[in-house]
C-alpha cells in the first residue's frame, strides 16, 4: 500500500481515468492500493482535515513518460509534466478518513510522493478501504453516516460506466456489485424504504431486496443513487404494475394514481463534494 499526495484540481482526471504521475521509477505490485490524499493545505481549505482520503487507485504497471506527452494531455493546468504514469486497474471509493487520525507506527505527512505504508499499518488502514468490509460489518464498524458518505462517492467512480454485462455460461447478465447493495442494506438496517417493514423485529431475521430504479436491462447503472432497498411486496407490486419513481418527490406513483411517499431516503439526499 502506498500514499500518494494529490491537489484537488488534479484529482478527477486521477479518480475517473485511473491514473497518477510520479517523478520515481515507481516499485508497485500489480494490485497494490495507492491511496489518493488530499494535500494538507486545501484539506484544511475545504474542510475535510478529517477526510483527507475518500479514493484509491488499483495499481496495474507504469508508462514512462520522459517527454511528458501524457502528462499534459491529463493535466494541462498543472504547468508541469511528470516521468511515469501510473496505470490503474480501478478507482474504488474508501470510508472518508485521514492518515493523521489512526493509530499508526510511522508518520505519513510530507511531500514524498510515494510513500510506502508499512505493513503494520497497511493492517490499521485496510479496513477503510471499499471491498474489505461490508454490509453490517461495515456499517457498525463506522457507522452509516460515513457508510453514506463512502456510497455517494462510489456514484462518483463509477457514473460514467455503462450497465456492465457478464458472462454466465449460456445467457448474459447485468453485472451487480453485492458490496453495493449489502452497504445500502446495512444503513436502512433491511428496513423497506417504502413502508418501513422491519423483518429483524417481528423474526429476528434482517430480511431485505434490492431493486434498480432505472433497471439494468434499459441503461440504468449500478450505482447507490439508482438502488432502493426494498421489502418482497413492494419489489413484487412495483415490477407487476410497473410503478414509477419520481426523484424530486421520493414517491412511487401507480398506474390507477395511488402515490407512495418513501419513508426512508437518506442516501438520495446524500450529496458527494466530488459530483
Ligand atoms: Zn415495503
Amino acid at each position: 500500500m502506498q500514499r500518494l499526495n494529490v491537489k484537488q484540481s488534479q484529482i478527477r482526471e486521477c479518480i475517473e481515468k485511473s491514473l497518477f504521475a510520479v517523478n520515481k521509477v515507481p516499485r508497485f505490485h500489480k494490485g497494490e492500493i495507492l491511496l489518493l490524499q488530499l494535500v494538507k493545505d486545501e484539506a484544511r481549505e475545504f474542510g475535510k482535515l478529517q477526510e483527507r482520503i475518500e479514493f484509491a487507485l488499483v495499481y496495474d504497471r507504469c508508462e514512462i513518460d520522459h517527454t511528458g506527452v501524457i502528462s499534459r494531455q491529463h493535466w494541462p493546468q498543472a504547468g508541469k509534466t511528470w516521468e511515469y504514469i501510473l496505470v490503474c486497474s480501478d478507482t474504488i471509493p474508501t470510508i472518508p478518513f485521514s492518515l493523521e487520525d489512526l493509530p499508526l507506527s510511522k508518520n505519513y505527512a510530507g511531500q514524498t510522493n510515494p510513500l510506502a505504508i508499512s505493513q503494520e499499518d497497511e493492517a490499521v488502514i485496510s479496513s477503510y478501504v471499499w471491498g474489505r468490509l461490508n454490509g453490517y460489518a461495515l456499517r457498525d464498524t463506522f457507522g452509516p453516516s460515513l457508510v453514506k458518505e463512502a456510497l455517494a462517492n462510489y456514484d462518483v467512480v463509477n457514473k460514467p460506466a455503462q450497465p456492465r454485462k457478464i458472462l454466465i455460461p449460456e445467457h448474459e447478465e447485468f453485472y451487480r456489485d453485492t458490496l453495493l447493495a449489502e452497504s445500502l442494506k446495512s444503513i436502512y438496517d433491511h428496513r423497506c424504504q417504502v413502508c418501513g417493514m422491519n423483518f429483524k423485529i417481528k423474526y429476528e431475521k434482517p430480511f431485505s431486496e434490492t431493486h434498480h430504479i432505472h433497471s439494468l436491462s434499459q441503461g440504468g447503472l449500478d450505482i447507490s443513487k439508482n438502488i432502493i432497498v426494498i421489502c418482497p411486496n413492494h419489489h413484487r407490486i412495483i415490477h407487476k404494475t410497473s410503478a414509477e419513481f419520481d426523484r424530486a418527490k421520493f414517491l412511487y406513483k401507480y398506474p390507477n394514481g395511488y402515490e407512495e411517499r418513501l419513508i426512508l431516503a437518506d442516501h438520495f439526499e446524500q450529496k458527494s463534494f466530488w459530483t
